[in-house]
């Protein structure tokens, strides 16, 4: 299962990395055009009235490529089909056990297999899971416990995953979804940007709570 999960992860990471990168070519490029904008080249010579529309229409189409880029890496509504999120927790939890066991962590989960199915692609909402695991197992050094919680919400249900890890400050709190943010030495800082990608395609909200040396508790609540 060791193997089947690197097979996954690297079948992911060069989505991963795509869409991050085109994620971080959007922010230059307005502020390119935004100081184009404002130099105003054709107040001083009328040749340059077409250069500048040259310069907008080239970082225009750079934009769309990358806005092209962004939605490949996002489902589509006939991909989406009902899923047993009951089902998906399990067989990822599986999938991560041999890598829970080897950092001396167990995974206790709560089940409940009560809930109503969730409108969704199986494959991204397993891949977001994946992610929060991954980080879980990686913030305790010692190992310890995860807990996988699934419960009913207000207008929907929610998943838990609670860690008793190293906790993050609360500037590691506000940038966790910033594409490459890390502060691992191997990490890529990308896995909780695509996460909170995947969430907000399935029309999930993604809440994280932590507290220095004591853990950190990654939420996702679907509407119904
Ligand atoms: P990576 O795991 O490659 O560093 P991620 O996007 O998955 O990238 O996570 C970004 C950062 O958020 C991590 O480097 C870590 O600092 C922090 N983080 C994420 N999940 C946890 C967690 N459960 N406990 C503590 N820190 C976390
Ligand atoms: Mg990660």
């Amino acid at each position: 299962s060791n193997y089947l999960l690197q097979q996954y992860e690297k079948m992911n990471l060069v989505g991963e990395l795509a869409a991050g990168i085109a994620h971080e070519i959007k922010n230059p490029l307005t502020i390119l055009k935004g100081f184009i904008q404002l130099l105003d080249i054709s107040k001083h010579k009328r040749e340059h009235t077409q250069y500048e529309s040259l310069m907008f229409s080239e970082i225009d189409r750079i934009h769309l490529m990358v806005n092209e880029f962004l939605t490949l890496a996002k489902p589509s509504e006939e991909d989406m089909k009902p899923i047993d999120l009951h089902v998906a927790l399990k067989q990822t939890i599986s999938l991560m056990h041999a890598h829970a066991v080897n950092n001396k962590v167990t995974i206790q989960f709560e089940e409940n297999t009560s809930l109503p199915l969730v409108h969704g692609i199986e494959n991204k909402l397993k891949q977001a899971f994946i992610n929060i695991i991954k980080n879980a197992i990686e913030a305790m050094h010692e190992g310890g416990r995860l807990r996988i919680i699934m419960d009913q919400c207000k207008d929907g249900m929610k998943i838990s995953f609670a860690d008793e890890g190293c906790g993050m400050t609360e500037e590691e709190l506000r940038k966790i979804t910033t594409p490459f943010f890390t502060t691992k030495s191997d990490g890529t800082g990308l896995g909780m940007m695509i996460t909170n990608n995947i969430v907000e395609s399935h029309n999930g909200k993604l809440q994280v709570e932590s507290k220095m040396g004591a853990g950190t508790t990654i939420s996702i609540a679907f509407p119904l």
